[in-house]
């Protein structure tokens, strides 16, 4: 009776062994997993302002197409129109209440203007909306 308990629990040791290995095997042979193949997202050259959709997982990894140059990802001012760099300043001493606001919007200030309306690049520069169709000219009966 005891052995046959003692039998079971080495099965499943044995079992368990394996299954973590196997797993290692698998992180080890396999290519990286999906959530590691970064998305797409609109990055801007730090040297030549090029903006560019690029498929980023680590930003510190990622280089310009045109000059080969770090890129950041790419923000937009709403109020100026203008395209810069978003660099994530982590301030050495997390700050909280007051001084954290200020660190929140030095980050998101749009440098060449200091409006505070940025956001990022979209992927797809939503289009323009389509002209206003004007109604053809109906004589209207105000034509009295
Ligand atoms: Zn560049
Ligand atoms: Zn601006």
């Amino acid at each position: 009776m005891l052995q046959s308990l003692l039998k079971l629990v080495i099965v499943l040791a044995v079992f368990a062994a394996m299954v973590a290995l196997g797993y290692r095997l698998r992180m080890a042979l396999l290519p990286p997993a999906e959530e590691q193949t970064g998305s797409d997202i609109q990055v801007i050259c730090l040297k030549c302002g090029q903006v560019e959709m690029a498929r980023v997982s680590d930003i510190n990894a990622t280089f310009c197409s045109k000059c080969g140059n770090p890129v950041a990802e790419a923000w937009r001012c709403r109020d100026c129109g203008k395209a810069f760099p978003f660099v994530q300043r982590i301030p050495k001493d997390r700050a909280t209440g007051r001084r954290g606001l200020q660190d929140w919007a030095e980050m998101h200030r749009c440098p060449f203007c200091k409006s505070l309306k940025t956001e990022p690049v979209p992927l797809k520069e939503e289009a323009p909306p389509p002209p206003a169709k004007k109604p053809d000219a109906v004589p209207s009966a105000s034509a009295n």
